[in-house]
């Protein structure tokens, strides 16, 4: 690969998770030859999701392609320090196996819990159902007064350092040949149903062969630049770790709450967060923490599960952003059908980070070859965007 062209087969706006895959799957993809840009402002990623993230990794989705897609990002783990060395070095994935476990409120919400299994089961996914009693039994540490029921997964699920993703992505591609530029994408120059160059911030022009939509929330900016919207905005999702003053000497899953909060254990402490009471659209550079959160949400509802969080000390916090997908909370991957070399990898709305292998290795087929070789994520395109046909992930955290 020629690493210092001025014009690029393909090039991907955003340099973070989703770009970076892209990049490495295509770099490793023996069928593509080809030269790869890769633009990002950020090159600390202080301002990218992916630097703000819970980690985590699941089975437990509503739709069978979304099942798919994470056990693909779990098999990628499993072969992840393997695969992204180079000279003999690899970021430490340091995979953490703890399951998921979603409690029921009530029997509606159980019935929901159980019939999501059922597709969870043919997918081969090793989820099930839990009576309170037994909840109490494998979790000694929970009330289970408040709950009719809940989920558990296997230990196929857990969380995993986001962080050494990006990097072991990155490192492996610029190893490949993969060119990084640091600077910003103001243009996408569009000529008929063809994109054919960027512009970047620095004044350079680069002209391109195919371009990857990886701006995370600013999905919406980049596509309005060839004259296309996407339905992905930015939504404010602050992130609270706490310390715990009873240790607690089981595993402790990640848990989600009807209510919507979820919390699991991270090393020493335990990481929580929920959805805000209002969930709206926020500035692209709203990277604020919402504290009150804390207080008036969060902190009772984990403490009425586990009574031991009554007394807790806030330890850190920090503010992100989901890239959150408004028609139907769930990825958008592929061309848009007039505009066939522009790619939307876009609106994971909280579960790009464990998407991310499958998502870089789909977008490297459609680009390679046209179409998808592996896992088939046709029902994820923009298509349904055009036609306004939500195909709805209702597991979303
Ligand atoms: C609190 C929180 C918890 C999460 N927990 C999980 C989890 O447990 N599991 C999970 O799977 N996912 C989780 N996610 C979601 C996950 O972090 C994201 O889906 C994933 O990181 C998306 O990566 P990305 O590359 O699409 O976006 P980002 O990481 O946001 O990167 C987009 C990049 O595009 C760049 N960019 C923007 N505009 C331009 C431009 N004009 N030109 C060039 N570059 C541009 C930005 O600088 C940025 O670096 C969580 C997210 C948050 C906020």
């Amino acid at each position: 690969m020629n690493a210092a062209a001025d014009s690029y087969d393909v090039v991907c706006v955003g340099g973070a998770l989703v770009g970076s895959a892209a990049a490495y799957f295509l770099s490793e993809n023996p069928d593509f030859d080809g030269t790869i840009a890769v633009i990002e402002p950020d090159s600390t990623y202080e301002f990218a999701q992916t630097s703000r993230a819970q980690n985590s990794i699941r089975e437990q989705f509503s739709q069978p392609v979304n099942i798919r897609i994470s056990q693909f990002g779990m098999e990628f783990i499993d072969r992840f320090e393997e695969v992204v060395q180079v000279h003999g070095h690899a970021p430490e994935i340091n995979f953490r196996g703890t399951g998921y476990l979603f409690l029921a409120a009530d029997e509606h919400d159980l019935a929901n819990l159980e019939s999501q299994m059922e597709v969870q089961h043919q997918e081969g996914a090793h989820t099930r159902l839990l009576t309170p009693g037994q909840v109490k039994d494998e979790f000694p540490y929970m009330d289970v007064e408040s709950i009719a029921g809940a989920r558990m997964g296997s230990m196929r699920e857990g969380s995993f350092d986001g962080w050494a993703l990006l990097q072991g992505f990155r490192q492996r591609a610029v190893h490949n040949g993969v060119t990084y530029i640091t600077d910003r994408v103001v243009e996408v120059k569009r000529e008929g149903s063809l994109v054919t160059s960027v512009m970047l911030e620095s004044g350079r022009s680069l002209p391109c062969g195919h371009v990857v939509n990886a701006a995370g929330p600013r999905a919406r900016v980049i596509a309005h630049m060839v004259g296309l919207t996407v339905p992905v905005e930015p939504r404010a999702r602050t992130s609270f770790m706490f310390d715990c003053r009873t240790p607690i000497d089981h595993n402790v899953p990640l848990t989600v709450t009807p209510e919507g909060v979820h919390f699991r254990r991270e090393q020493h402490h335990y990481m929580t967060g929920g959805i805000p009471d209002v969930d709206v659209a926020i500035d692209y550079d709203d990277w604020n923490i919402r504290p009150d959160e804390f207080e008036e949400q969060i902190w009772p509802t984990v403490a009425k599960y586990v009574p031991q969080f009554d007394q807790i000390l806030k330890v850190t916090s920090w503010g992100g952003q989901y890239a959150y997908n408004t028609l139907d909370h769930n990825l958008i991957i592929g061309p848009a059908p007039d505009l066939s070399n522009f790619y939307f990898g876009n609106g994971f709305s909280g579960h790009g980070m464990q998407q991310s292998p499958a998502v870089g290795r789909g977008l490297s087929e459609l680009i390679t070859y046209g179409e998808y070789r592996t896992l088939d994520m046709t029902p994820l395109g923009y298509e349904r965007v055009l036609t306004n046909t939500p195909f709805l992930e209702n597991v979303v955290i």
